[in-house]
């Protein structure tokens, strides 16, 4: 099982409990969150990532915090295998991620327009409550993977079953993060 793998997933590898790939890797047809063998269609998930310490940038302001997110972030499309429950669940949370922050709005701008007054207070904190629900799905659904580091060559991810990790090949020494991450300063 474990050659197979590492004959399949050219561009990943394992180290310190974390995927490692590059922006072409082929990763095994194993579940990410299982380890389980699947035949299901791939789900091709953008990650973005950039040094925690932009955070400070809120102290500044929001939008310059957002502005050099976005154009700072370093992306990867990874395209990550799920087995067919996995693969349901998230494409469950994304519809849900969908249908809730794209209803939440215009149902709380109808609550406060249309319900009679005594009701509009309980129909804007049901939008309210839709949209912080939207937040939470698409937060879990974000989850399949975290990017713990990414770069212009390669993508460092958490949240990945250790028997999916047991089928790559270990991470070789020459690909490491260049700064920031904090994940491979201990020595191997
Ligand atoms: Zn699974």
């Amino acid at each position: 099982m474990s050659i197979t793998g590492l004959i399949d997933s050219p561009g990943a590898w394992s180290g310190r409990g974390l995927l490692v790939v590059s922006h072409d890797a082929l990763l095994p047809q194993n579940c990410v969150k299982c380890g389980r063998p699947t035949n299901e269609p791939l789900l091709r998930r953008k990650f973005s990532w950039h040094p925690e310490w932009y955070v400070v940038l809120i102290f500044v302001g929001l939008l310059p915090y957002i502005i050099m997110a976005m154009v700072a972030s370093k992306r990867m499309v990874v395209h990550v295998p799920l087995c067919s429950r996995h693969l349901e669940r998230y494409k469950a949370l994304r519809l849900a991620a969908i249908f809730l922050l794209l209803g939440s709005i215009p149902e709380m701008i109808a609550a406060g327009k249309w319900l009679p007054e005594d009701f509009q207070g309980v129909g804007i904190f049901a939008g309210f409550l839709a949209l912080l629900a939207g937040l939470v799905c698409l937060s879990i659904y974000g989850a399949v993977l975290r990017p713990k580091y990414i770069d212009d060559n390669f993508g460092f991810f958490r949240n990945v079953n250790r028997d999916f990790l047991s089928l790559l090949p270990p991470c070789p020494p020459n690909i490491r993060p260049r700064y920031g991450a904090g994940i491979f300063q201990r020595a191997d």
